[in-house]
């Protein structure tokens, strides 16, 4: 079966002989079992995979993670309470005092944080890669995991995947991925060799901007040390949560589609803009350099977050920019239906309490509203940069 065909018939299983198109939400904290050997029985499925108490999950739970296990081309996956808590446990369950973990420049924020904040002061020495960095020379013989993230956040750069994967393998490490901007739709992590990818569903899987999600997926080995590090620490995910991304995960690849075709009529008009200095967005044929081809070379398709650098303005333009889009929600995240914008302050500026007047950067998210009229919008707050 082809993807657009499993979306909608995958996790469906626990209909039982009900009529019901989606499957039910099943929600408890304690199980009761009929005997002493139906209660035995449960411990011998890996947890997360059967019916024991709350924090294993319930038929909804292992619904939606059987459907992304088998869309991701995955042997298991485990659903967790968001997407920082997938990647806390994947990134923890690999850490330890002596350890060393190499992480690729330009991850999500809080999982720069993770690691600055959580693994070194336990421990664990983290070290980062560059784009044009070949792994090989940073790989010491105490490297438990190599984690990536493409693109990476805001400034939205590519990693040669096959390359890191095949390095990493010579040398028996597992790779992990943040694969949360390409989606099971334009993006197969395990198809390049990533051992253990991780998505923050809350975004596009889901889609909805009503729930929190981390999906976890690779094979059983892989899988084996994030499974414990998630049933000592409780990171798993609520059956309510998991019900509304499976209902999320039946329109995902119409919603992607269209994500796509918004974005791409949005980032061409404001690339002929005065008031844009650069977009940071690889499908953009203009920029035509290394980002663009591994793009094409690792992702069938764009999905709608991109960051655009301003021409210099003053707070004032800046906020009045801002403050003038109507349709580009102000706030984080993204995935939803809606369009959203941002101020993006590189991690290493975050610090700083005054940004320079040049090179602003801001992360806009296309929602799935008509691209003339969020082109129309952005025209009319750009007036208020004064540029141009
Ligand atoms: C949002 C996001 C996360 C975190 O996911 P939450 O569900 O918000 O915790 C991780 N990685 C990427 C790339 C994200 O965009």
């Amino acid at each position: 079966m082809k993807i657009d065909t499993k979306l909608g018939h995958l996790g469906r299983a626990s209909n039982g002989q009900a009529t019901g198109v989606s499957p039910p939400l099943v929600r408890t904290s304690t199980v009761v079992f009929p005997s002493l050997a139906a209660f035995k029985e449960s411990y011998t499925t890996p947890v997360f995979e059967a019916l024991r108490y709350g924090r294993s999950g319930t038929s909804t739970s292992f619904e939606l993670q059987k459907a992304m296990a088998d869309i991701e081309n995955a042997e298991t996956c485990i659903a967790t309470a968001s997407g920082l808590s997938a990647i806390v446990a994947v990134l923890g369950s690999h850490a330890g005092p002596g350890k060393h973990i190499l992480v690729s420049e330009g991850v999500y924020g809080l999982t720069q944080k993770f690691c600055e904040q959580e693994l070194v002061n336990q421990g664990t020495k983290v070290s980062y890669f560059g784009p044009n960095e070949n792994i090989k020379d940073l790989i010491k013989p105490e490297t438990s995991l190599v984690y990536i993230e493409v693109p990476s956040s805001i400034r939205m750069e590519l990693f040669d995947i096959e390359r890191i994967c095949s390095e990493a393998k010579t040398h028996k490490i597992p790779v992990a991925c943040d694969s949360t901007w390409g989606t099971p739709i334009f993006f197969k992590p395990h198809s390049f060799g990533i051992d253990i990818s991780i998505h923050a569903a809350t975004k596009y899987i889901n889609g909805h901007s009503d729930t929190m999600l981390g999906l976890i997926t690779g094979s059983y080995e892989a899988m084996n040390p994030v499974r414990d590090w998630c049933d000592r620490f409780g990171s798993h995910a609520a059956p309510d949560s998991c019900w509304l991304t499976l209902r999320g995960l039946r329109t995902l690849s119409v919603r992607m589609e269209r994500h796509q075709e918004s974005t791409m009529a949005v980032v061409s008009w404001l690339s002929e803009r005065p008031e844009i200095k650069k977009i940071f967005y690889p499908p953009l044929s203009k920029n035509k350099g290394n980002d663009y081809y591994l793009w094409q070379k690792y992702f069938t398709g764009a999905a709608g977050p991109f960051t655009v650098e301003l021409e210099p303005c003053n707070e004032q333009q800046f906020e009045g920019f801002i403050n003038g889009l109507n349709l580009f929600g102000l706030g984080t995240s993204w995935g939803g239906f809606e369009s959203l914008v941002m101020p993006a302050i590189p991690h290493h500026l975050r610090a700083e309490k005054h940004m320079p007047d040049e090179g602003r950067l801001v992360r806009f998210h296309v929602g799935l509203e008509d691209a003339d009229d969020l082109c129309r919008d952005i025209e009319g707050a750009l007036k208020n940069l004064g540029a141009g």
